[in-house]
């Protein structure tokens, strides 16, 4: 017997018939023995909708208020649950994340996760409940609700996993697994049967939507087993062939098996990019430039700064497209005079495309193969950064396909590793 969380997001319980579906699936792991933990999504379109109706009212909703309001399509999907497995004869229980204390701090639509009190869910397993938990949402310490940023039951379902020592966790979505790239751009990338926590991690900030990023940190950190596996199948499959099915995310000490040098590649449309020209070459630049932006609280990405030319130097990062205008009405209004800077100019069609492989580790000429693939295709690259596993260019955004798909034929991602 082993206990196990499933979670479930949006699509999967997207209707009333799916729900139903997910429940004889729920079903047939319990008959196996399982114990079984449920974290649930809202039903898909409910939070935007939810969203939507608060910024009827204001355009920035109040985040406490916000929470309260999006938190909330989170209760209806675990209540159905639990419903379609009674109706199915079995025992089951409904929590909010608050009625199970999932304590979390007090940054509102971001909350973090501070700590689970697992015991109320362990006497109901004992009881022999499937108990169905809301993702996304906890409370602070006074109690307020709080929602842990969109894609955030990823996050639920993996911290409950890590309170309650599960033996695994299975996020059941409307993909079969993580790909070697998004398949629509590239009709030849290949479901990829295991991909290690640093990999995954890197294409999670890097744009692949599988699995919110937080999670994928939470699961590293804490070592919980995590498999990525499609919802949509017949409920009745057979169990063993389920439950080795989809992505695995692996430890790289465990991975025994021959991996491939690279294992994806990675994308970000919707980015921009600022660059300063010529401002003085001295301490603190850096700082009183991005210190400005952080302070809007824009996030950052890549960051070049170029060798100083007399003194001078050229400055450039980059920022999500949503947030570009916002960038450079703080840097022509606090920064510009400032510090001195001659110019500010600024690309809001720009996109991010990354290789990503913990085999770069051990071999050289990724990168040059990488630039060798971009050349030949006549992409012009304009910033470059690399971590130890992978590589990141920033191109025209309109090369974003022709550059995914040079790359993924460039490193034979459409082959089983030999
Ligand atoms: N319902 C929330 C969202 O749409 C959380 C989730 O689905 O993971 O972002
Ligand atoms: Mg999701």
């Amino acid at each position: 017997m082993a206990l196990i969380v499933h979670k479930y997001g949006g699509t999967s319980v997207g209707s009333v018939e799916r729900i139903k579906n997910v429940a004889r699936r729920l079903a047939k792991w319990q008959r196996a023995g399982h114990q079984l933990v449920v974290v649930v999504s809202a039903m898909s379109g409910e939070t935007n909708r939810l969203i939507a109706l608060a910024k009827d009212i204001q355009a920035s909703p109040d985040p406490r208020e916000l929470d309260v309001v999006a938190s909330t399509g989170e209760q209806v999907t675990i209540g159905l649950m639990a419903m379609a497995l009674k109706d199915l004869g079995l025992k089951a229980k409904s929590y909010t994340g608050w009625q199970v204390h999932v304590l979390t701090d007090s940054a509102f639509t971001k909350a973090r996760i501070v700590e689970i009190d697992e015991k109320k869910i362990r006497a109901d397993l004992s009881a022999g409940n499937i108990v169905v938990v809301a993702g996304f949402q906890g409370a602070d310490e006074f109690g307020n609700v709080t929602t842990l940023g969109r894609g955030g039951s990823d996050t639920s379902a993996v911290a409950l996993a890590a309170a309650l020592k599960a033996d695994e966790c299975l996020i059941y979505t409307d993909v079969d697994g993580v790909y070697t790239t998004d398949p629509r751009i590239v009709p030849e990338a290949r479901r990829l049967s295991t991909v290690t926590f640093e990999e995954m991690l890197e294409m999670a900030s890097l744009g692949s939507k599988v699995l919110q990023i937080r999670s994928v940190e939470f699961a590293g950190k804490y070592r919980v087993k995590l498999r990525v596996l499609s919802s949509l199948t017949d409920a009745e499959v057979p169990l063993e062939e389920e439950a080795g099915s989809g992505t695995l995310i692996t430890f790289e000490e465990d991975t025994v098996m021959e991996k491939a040098v690279i294992s994806g590649i990675a994308f970000t449309r919707d980015e921009a990019k600022i660059t300063l020209t010529r401002v003085p070459d001295r301490p603190g630049i850096a700082y009183q430039i991005l210190g400005a932006i952080a302070e809007a609280n824009i996030d950052v990405d890549m960051i070049v700064q170029n060798i100083s030319v007399e003194g001078m130097t050229d400055f450039s990062f980059t920022v999500a497209r949503s947030e570009y205008a916002r960038a450079m009405d703080v840097l022509n209004t606090k920064v510009k005079d400032h510090i001195g800077a001659t110019n500010i100019i600024g690309d809001p069609k720009i996109c991010k495309v990354s290789v990503v492989g913990i085999g770069m580790r051990s071999h050289v000429g990724i990168a040059s193969q990488m630039f060798r693939t971009l050349s030949e295709e006549g992409i012009n690259i304009q910033m470059i950064t690399t971590s130890e596993i992978k590589i990141s260019v920033v191109i025209d955004d309109k090369y974003l396909e022709l550059a995914v798909r040079a790359l993924h034929k460039a490193f034979g991602l459409e082959h089983e590793p030999a």
